[in-house]
């Protein structure tokens, strides 16, 4: 296998993981390939935790073997149980399944624990009195070697002792850690005695009061793949030096599968952090709408605005997995959305700043019904009904008093001039009505006969085609715009203080807004595309049957580019 075709039917070469695994599984080095998705329950999951989601189910899948969902949940004191759920569910609504019971790494502690002991019986590791600053200073820094602890030979029994005494809760935090004994003086700082086990008097959210002391990532995370048989332990870059480490411990304890770990480069978009501490402090401090805000680049902030699993698979796929870095486009996000939404979204019409427009030829409390189709494109998706009648609304920028507006520039309405209502009558303004203060309150037009699904004689020409509701049938809204939340294209690069990169205009709120009857049926999630507007659906937090509340998933057309 040298390449591989998608959904989309078109094909492309393998990537260098997919290649890895079809070599593997040819030379017959390994017969099931088992992968898995470990987040830490810190946090709720982020488009960069989508891209790792859709690799390590999507390679288990395509290559018939299974991925597992494991919680890395080996340090107490960041992590609950909300973000274990948020994290399931959001792994479930990208589309995937794990194999079988969801597995945590806590409920490897036992073995962890034996695990040590066996590294402490061999004379490889020992319990170390050092401070935190004092082993950060023996650990020297990358040209320059480390020394090595003072209690770095103490006996065997010695190091049974205190490392029960840390097990039984007799030293405070910080007192004293076990660590590996490997090589002070090796080029790779992560083989430079690393800790395996700190203290630290909390309770988890899994195990509750049974440990005082805690396996490090390091001394947890390989032993994880091993128990579970993982074949391929694919994880981001920045875990590429640790690989020896990685490599140290499956040599060197009787481990029943012998996993092997690959990097890939992590996911970095413009205009977006995506750090679930950072993520954190936003949802803290109040700045955002909690985790599920539909501007946070949370799985569940996209969802709540209207993003597809679809979408976001499509967009995982699209970037690729390479082995270094780069800054994707959050426009290419985008583009995979709308895509979407342009091919499923059924259409509606959504008046944001009405006004209303009076048909004067219709006669008051006649109600005629015009149909429009669901989707353009996709006759199966049904029509929808719209009622007519002598009130409507339009959008209050679609009309305008200038008649030296171009035809051109101006595909809209114009006083005296003719514009065609989508799906309905072409029709002529006829009289703006004022308020005292001159604006604009009301608009007197008339219909023209014969012209719905049909265009007029007499050499009328309509200036375009614009959207509209009926005034005596349709459904009050209010609808929220989004824009970016950070307007920086690199809101945390370097030592940036992201929160000052905030764009004080990401979020809209415009009430009173006209929505097609069609619409009382919205459910969250489900997007519509409102025409000539964008794409919105419902909030799922603050409508009500009284008024729904519309969230813009994505604007029609990406404006981004013209406005920096
Ligand atoms: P964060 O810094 O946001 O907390 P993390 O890497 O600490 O991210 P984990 O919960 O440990 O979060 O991540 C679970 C998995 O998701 C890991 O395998 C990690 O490599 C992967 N992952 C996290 N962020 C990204 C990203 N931006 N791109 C690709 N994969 C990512
Ligand atoms: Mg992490």
């Amino acid at each position: 296998m040298s390449e591989t075709s998608s959904k989309s039917g078109t094909t492309r070469p393998l990537n260098f993981l997919e290649q890895i695994i079809s070599q593997d599984l040819e030379q017959g080095k390994v017969d099931k390939v088992i992968t898995r998705f470990p987040p830490e329950p810190n946090g709720y999951l982020h488009i960069g935790h989508a891209k790792s989601i859709c690799l390590n189910f999507g390679l288990a899948e395509k290559f018939g073997g299974a991925c597992n969902l494991r919680f890395d949940d080996t340090n107490p004191s960041k992590e609950e149980l909300e973000y274990v759920e948020a994290i399931k569910r959001d792994v479930q609504w990208l589309g995937y399944s794990w194999a079988d019971e969801v597995r945590y790494a806590s409920s490897y502690f036992d073995t962890f624990y034996q695990w040590a002991l066996h590294l402490i019986n061999e004379g490889k590791a020992y319990v170390c009195h050092l401070s935190a600053d004092e082993a950060r200073e023996y650990r020297g820094w990358a040209s320059k070697p480390g020394k090595e602890s003072p209690y770095r030979n103490r006996t065997v029994a010695e190091n049974l002792a205190e490392f029960e005494k840390m097990r039984a809760g007799e030293y405070e935090e910080g007192a004293c850690s076990l660590r590996a004994r490997i090589d002070m003086a090796s080029p790779n700082m992560n083989l430079r005695d690393p800790m395996l086990y700190r203290i630290r008097k909390q309770r988890h959210h899994q195990t509750g009061d049974k440990w005082c002391i805690y396996p490090t990532y390091d001394f947890a995370h390989g032993q994880e793949d091993a128990i579970e048989g993982v074949t391929h332990s694919i994880c981001t870059l920045e875990f590429a030096d640790h690989r020896p480490l990685y490599d140290w411990f499956i040599a060197n304890l009787p481990v029943p599968h012998k996993p092997t770990q690959y990097e890939f480069a992590r996911l970095e978009l413009n205009y977006t952090v995506t750090s679930k501490r950072k993520l954190k402090l936003l949802v803290d401090e109040g700045h955002v709408d909690g985790w599920d805000d539909p501007r946070m680049p949370t799985i569940s902030g996209m969802r709540r605005r209207g993003y597809t699993p679809a979408s976001l698979r499509q967009f995982c796929e699209l970037i690729g997995v390479t082995k270094s870095g780069s800054t994707i486009d959050v426009g290419q996000l985008e583009y995979c959305v709308r895509d979407d939404l342009n091919n499923n979204a059924p259409r509606a019409m959504c008046v944001l700043s009405p006004l209303k427009v009076t048909l004067t030829n219709l006669p008051a409390g006649e109600v005629q019904t015009m149909t429009q189709p669901v989707h353009p494109n996709r006759p199966e998706l049904g029509e929808r009904q719209l009622p007519l009648s002598r009130e409507i609304f339009i959008d209050s920028s679609d009309y305008s008093e200038d008649t030296s507006l171009s035809r051109k520039k101006f595909k809209r309405l114009v006083l005296g001039d003719y514009v065609r209502l989508r799906g309905a009558y072409v029709i002529r303004a006829d009289e703006s009505v004022k308020d005292a203060a001159g604006n604009i309150v009301e608009l007197k037009a008339s219909l023209v006969e014969g012209t719905v699904g049909e265009n007029p004689q007499d050499g009328i020409k309509p200036r375009g085609v614009i959207h509209w509701v009926d005034a005596s049938n349709c459904v009050d809204c209010e609808v929220r715009l989004y824009d970016r939340l950070f307007s920086d294209a690199a809101p945390d690069a370097g030592d940036k203080d992201f929160l000052q990169a905030l764009n004080p205009e990401s979020l809209t709120i415009i009430e009173g807004c006209k929505a097609e009857t069609s619409l009382v049926n919205a459910v969250p999630e489900q997007s519509y595309q409102f025409e000539r507007e964008g794409y919105f659906c419902l909030d799922g937090k603050y409508s009500s049957a009284a008024r729904p509340v519309f969230n813009q998933t994505i604007g029609l057309k990406d404006n981004w580019a013209s406005k920096v």
